[in-house]
């Protein structure tokens, strides 16, 4: 099983890493490491012929998957799709959902959980371009 390790604190930022994702194993939730407030993220990997032991639902929150290398199944309720390294899959409060790799390779992925419908301003109307030194 991999662990999540903070890295360092500012007073505006946190890092955490899980480290290399090659190699990783099991499942990560990385919000208590980071001190984020906004969305709960995981890293999960499941190896070739594997699903998630068991499927839940959210009450309150969404699920944004990203599937960052292998293939496999999704399904939610009773919909079943392919899925492959480059998918985003959002899912829905009150439903169910589970994955399953198909894969030779393990398949990995990043779940972002988030109050559903409290994304309000984004990028352009909530970004904004500031001045200052880059000390890259
Ligand atoms: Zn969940």
């Amino acid at each position: 099983m991999s662990e999540v390790k903070t890295l360092a604190n500012g007073e505006k930022f946190s890092h955490a890493s899980v480290g290399s994702l090659h190699g990783f194993e099991g499942k990560q939730f990385v919000k208590d490491a980071t001190g984020a407030t906004s969305c709960e993220i995981s890293f999960g990997t499941l190896p070739t012929g594997a699903a998630v032991p068991f499927f839940h639902s959210h009450k309150e929150n969404e699920e944004n998957y990203i599937i960052l290398s292998g293939a496999g199944k999704f399904q939610v309720n009773d919909d079943v799709f392919d899925v492959a390294e480059g998918s985003v899959i959002r899912v829905a409060t009150n439903c169910d959902r589970n994955l399953k790799c198909t894969s030779a390779e393990p398949m990995s992925y990043i779940c972002i959980q988030a109050k559903e419908g409290s994304l309000g301003g984004y990028t352009m109307t909530d970004a904004e371009i500031t001045e200052r030194e880059n000390r890259l």
